[in-house]
């Protein structure tokens, strides 16, 4: 007989108590953080990493011999590893270590896209992106006379990819997608889009911020030239992120910013500059923040991208079968493939008025425009409730989330 094969489980209660902060109340009443779209809880070991950091090994990289500048350096250039090995990158040298998405994009934009383009020229995106991916771009079109784009998506909140194709026309010199929407839990079909774009000869960038804290994620694997990430969403600390970029891009691309560190030898008749990764990397990073980052990845590690997925698949079917049975609710995305992110209206209700009265029942969802005005736009509405959830929540917390959700709108409507 063939041995099964066993389906990793993830033990939430196990996972939770690994999650300090799950722990408290507000507002006299136990935290449900649905709130992990916007930055992630941190486990123990992350923020013991941090202060371990400050306590036993604090210096500053690459400048000093002595032991606890050493010390620092391996931190830094492990996290670096570790990162690489994460998103499969072919070698650690080609991730630039940068304090989040919103930098790993304007490095691209700056660094790549505005020496290239000039007037006619295009750049393309997306509807349902986040203002990290469109906002450089408006910049760096702006000072070149390059215009933006942006593909539609359909009700269901899906690209539709063959109206994106058709638009990568030869104008286009760089298109830039998000793998997974911040507000609908939309996951584009990224291989496909790659594969689009290398027939044509255009790069592809893909900011994963939204897709690593819930899939594994092999860039070499999607297609794509550029792969940004943000680690706070990922379990690590704020201020720490990446840009994966194909090797031939990194040679090209001049330094974004100057300073110690990025340099071969500074001459006033020349300075050169040191190879990519470092080239990109002036002045001293967040060296603490990158060593809770290592641990953070460690973290999904011993967790399991399987477990992982298949239990937030359970708690986002859950969350949407009892969300439905809720009088007037509307859900923006619909997606057949989402990660664990709910829109959604209340007819009749405002958005920020349910979020407060959500957040006094110890329910933290964010409300607003999740920073994707044009998706607003979209679909008609200034702001949405987002719940989004992570593999630390549970179904009893759904069901307090639902029940916190039918009493406030009893108080409201
Ligand atoms: N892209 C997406 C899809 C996001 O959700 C976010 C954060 O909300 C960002 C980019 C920006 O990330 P950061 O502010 O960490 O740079």
């Amino acid at each position: 007989m063939n041995a099964q094969v066993q389906p990793q489980v993830l033990d939430v209660e196990r996972v939770r108590a690994d999650f300090p902060l799950l722990k408290r109340s507000v507002h006299g009443k136990p935290l449900v953080y649905f709130d992990n779209a916007n930055t992630s809880q941190k486990p123990s070991s992350v923020i013991e990493a941090v202060d371990r950091h400050y306590r036993e090994h604090n210096a500053n990289v690459a400048r000093a011999v002595h032991l606890l500048g050493e010390e620092a350096t391996a931190a830094y250039e492990g996290a670096r590893s570790d990162l690489a090995r994460f998103i499969n990158a072919g070698s650690a040298n080609d991730v630039v270590l940068t304090s989040g998405t919103t930098q790993s994009i304007n490095l691209v934009a700056y660094s790549y896209a505005l020496p290239r383009l000039k007037e006619g020229d295009s750049i393309l995106t997306t509807v349902m992106e986040h203002h990290a991916n469109i906002v450089p771009w408006q910049i760096v079109a702006a000072r070149s006379g390059a215009t933006v784009k942006a593909a539609p998506i359909d009700e269901r909140g899906e690209l539709i990819v063959e109206q994106f194709v058709a638009m990568l026309t030869p104008d286009v010199k760089l298109a830039c997608v998000t793998h997974v929407s911040n507000v609908l839990g939309t996951v584009n079909p990224v291989r496909e889009i790659a594969r689009e774009c290398r027939k044509r000869g255009i790069p592809l960038l893909v900011d994963g911020s939204q897709a690593v804290p819930h899939r594994a994620v092999d860039v070499q694997a999607l297609g794509c030239d550029f792969y940004a990430v943000t680690g706070h969403k990922m379990l690590g600390p704020t201020g720490t992120g990446a840009l994966w970029a194909r090797r031939e891009h990194l040679q090209t691309m001049p330094p974004f910013f100057g300073g110690g560190e990025m340099i071969r030898e500074v001459r006033f008749d020349g300075t050169t500059f040191a190879e990519p990764p470092h080239k990109f990397e002036a002045g001293t990073p967040n060296i603490a923040g990158f060593a809770g980052l290592t641990e953070a990845i460690r973290y999904y590690g011993r967790l399991g991208a399987d477990a992982m997925h298949a239990w937030e698949q359970e708690l986002l079917a859950y969350a949407n079968e009892h969300l439905a049975e809720i009088p007037g609710l509307r859900i923006f995305g619909q997606a057949k493939e989402k990660e664990p992110v709910i829109s959604f209206l209340l007819e009749g209700a405002q958005a920020t008025d349910l979020a407060t009265l959500l957040d006094l029942e110890g329910v933290a969802v964010r409300s607003g425009h999740h920073c994707a005005h044009p998706l607003m736009q979209f679909f008609g509405v200034p702001a949405t409730l987002r719940a989004s959830l992570a593999f630390y929540n549970t179904k009893a917390e759904v069901d307090a989330f639902i029940a916190a959700l039918l009493k406030v709108r009893k108080l409201l409507l």
